[in-house]
């Protein structure tokens, strides 16, 4: 790669690799708290760790961080690892677990008591954060800051005996009070939790901090490059610290910082997403609403969608905002090139062609994807009674409607021209059929003149008597505010989108799609992409929209 293509963090590791840096390894890793189900902005964070590693013949690991058990759960853990399959990324090894390195972080921690650069604190959480200062007003120290080593060691070790009640002691490093990166006053290394953790059950009742946990996992797994969100540059000095006081070796792990994916139009923090679950405002963390990893699958998007989404974007060194336009613009491009078109009707109306013959059918050849050579064709039946989009007819038309009115001939795609005759009302002026004729010599693809006729509407259509009936699900945004978190005195709850679903029970498809499987992608001709839903079953076959085509035609 030529030096200007280079982000800045493939410049950092470039630079590192001419140094000799670490004997010229790279080895990443992605360090999900299984807290939650990933979102597009871990996305990102995987698509980045690993594509590292790929490009510089590395390693990246998966590393739950796990060390806040009252929020973290094993089906957070199975989630996150089959999302990163799915993506498409492999981590080295067997997955690591910050957990797994619980007595090591303690016989450090006692280590650094030993010399003197830790200490137990008895103080609340409240009186801590008094003495904190402010960033130009120095801390005060804690009046247990200058116990001796002896003293240190029998309460941290009673501390892990179980001896305190939750929030009664913490460990804390002996840093600066006086330091101007607040992070430097003295910060928490150990909490007392009485809580049963999903790996480690019940050995322990004090958790590691993040900062404290963190870079240590990095040092002992043996990263290189640990790269995390901007709002750790401030906690990079206390990264570095912790390591330079543990350790005397000349590796060293680097933490450097990237902006964090903001997308708009949704939240991307997972309390939030565990709140629309847990509020029901969305079904479940997979609801094709959600801007999580498995929400975005099973929505349609695929996983070659979401990796070139996150190479476009590509690494910034400041936040800032993704407009979700581009996401949906991604997944048109990939689908566009891979999905079979096939004919589907959502506001079904029936169309009867009076001077088709009565139980006859014959069966048409059409495209599977003009956009690929290799797509082949398929055979899809025509008979007399078919449906249309009810919103594809209209009584007194303007001279620009392309579609069908009376007087006027449309083609039926990959089928006939037809002139609409007129159409049948119920007592309450509701459309109940529409007539045409058709033009028998004007079959697509047959080469007789009157198939060459120019024609301006194209209408997608289903045989009534052969389609299947399906449902589909028409998504919109699930808020609608572009920044609902963005709001000082109101709850991102308040800008939900009561309108973002649409549930259409009676759709037509062909028959074709009466095998298709969950997960399968296709664009309706004129509609859009769809992909098949997971609920999906022999009884009811159910369609989510992915997302509309780009040009979406005139309503
Ligand atoms: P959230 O704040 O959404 O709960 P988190 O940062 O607490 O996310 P972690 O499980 O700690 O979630 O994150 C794992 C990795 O994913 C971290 O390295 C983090 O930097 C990265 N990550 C999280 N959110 C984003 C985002 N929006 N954009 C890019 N990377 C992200
Ligand atoms: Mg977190
Ligand atoms: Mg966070």
């Amino acid at each position: 790669a030529n030096e200007k293509s280079l982000n800045f963090i493939q410049q950092i590791i470039e630079e590192d690799l001419q140094n000799n840096v670490n004997d010229g390894r790279v080895h990443t890793r992605f360090p999900p708290e299984p807290n939650g189900y990933l979102h597009i902005g871990h996305a990102k964070a995987i698509c980045l760790n690993f594509s590292l590693a790929q490009q510089y013949q590395g390693k990246c690991n998966l590393r739950f961080d796990d060390t806040n058990p009252v929020k973290e759960d094993t089906e957070y853990v199975d989630s996150i690892m089959e999302d990163i399959k799915w993506l498409g990324f492999e981590w080295e090894g067997e997955p690591h677990y910050t957990s797994d390195y619980f007595d090591q972080l303690y016989d450090w921690a006692v280590q650094l008591i030993k010399d003197g650069k830790a200490y137990v604190d008895d103080q609340t959480a409240e009186q801590i954060a008094e003495q904190k200062g402010s960033p130009t007003v120095p801390g005060t120290e804690s009046p247990f800051r200058n116990r001796s080593v002896e003293e240190n060691l029998d309460l941290f070790a009673r501390m892990k005996n179980g001896e305190y009640k939750d929030g009664e002691k913490v460990l804390r490093a002996k840093i600066d009070m006086a330091s101007p990166n607040m992070h430097m006053r003295d910060p928490l290394m150990y909490r007392i939790m009485h809580a049963h953790h999903h790996r480690t059950g019940d050995k322990w009742c004090i958790y590691p901090m993040y900062d404290y946990a963190h870079g240590e996992s990095d040092y002992i797994e043996g990263i290189t490059h640990s790269i995390c969100t901007l709002e750790f540059e401030v906690h990079r000095p206390l990264y570095e610290w912790f390591i330079d006081n543990i350790t005397d070796t000349e590796y060293r792990p680097k933490q450097r910082e990237f902006a964090r994916l903001n997308l708009s139009y949704t939240v991307m923090s997972k309390r939030k997403l565990l709140e629309l679950v847990t509020d029901g405002h969305v079904n479940g963390w997979d609801d094709p609403r959600m801007p999580t990893v498995s929400g975005l699958r099973r929505r349609g998007y695929t996983p070659a969608a979401i990796r070139n989404f996150a190479d476009t974007i590509g690494v910034a060194k400041r936040n800032n905002v993704i407009d979700v336009s581009l996401l949906e613009f991604c997944v048109r491009e990939d689908l566009n090139k891979t999905a079979t078109r096939v004919m589907g009707v959502l506001d079904p109306v029936k169309l009867v062609i009076t001077n088709y013959a009565e139980g006859e059918e014959e069966w048409l050849t059409i495209d599977n994807n003009p956009e690929d050579e290799n797509a082949g064709t398929r055979e899809i039946p025509f008979s007399r009674e078919l449906y249309i989009e009810r919103n594809d007819f209209m009584e007194d038309a303007p001279r620009k409607f392309f579609r069908m009115t009376p007087g006027r001939e449309v083609r039926l795609k990959a089928g006939y021209i037809v002139m609409c005759e007129k159409a049948v009302y119920d007592a309450d002026g509701n459309i109940t059929e529409i007539h045409c004729t058709y033009d028998p010599k004007s079959k697509s693809g047959s080469g007789t003149e009157e198939s060459k006729r120019k024609v301006k509407g194209t209408l997608h259509w289903v045989s009534a008597k052969h389609a299947a009936k399906a449902e589909v699900r028409v998504y919109d945004r699930l808020f609608n505010d572009e920044a609902p978190d963005g709001h000082k005195d109101k709850d991102f709850k308040d800008f939900i989108n009561p309108d973002s679903l649409e549930i259409l029970k009676d759709c037509y498809v062909e028959p074709c799609l009466k095998d298709a499987k969950a997960e399968d992608h296709f664009q309706f001709t004129r509609l859009g992409y769809f992909s098949v839903d997971k609920d999906t079953n022999a009884d009811q076959l159910i369609f989510n929209r992915t997302v509309s085509l780009k040009d979406s035609w005139a309503k």
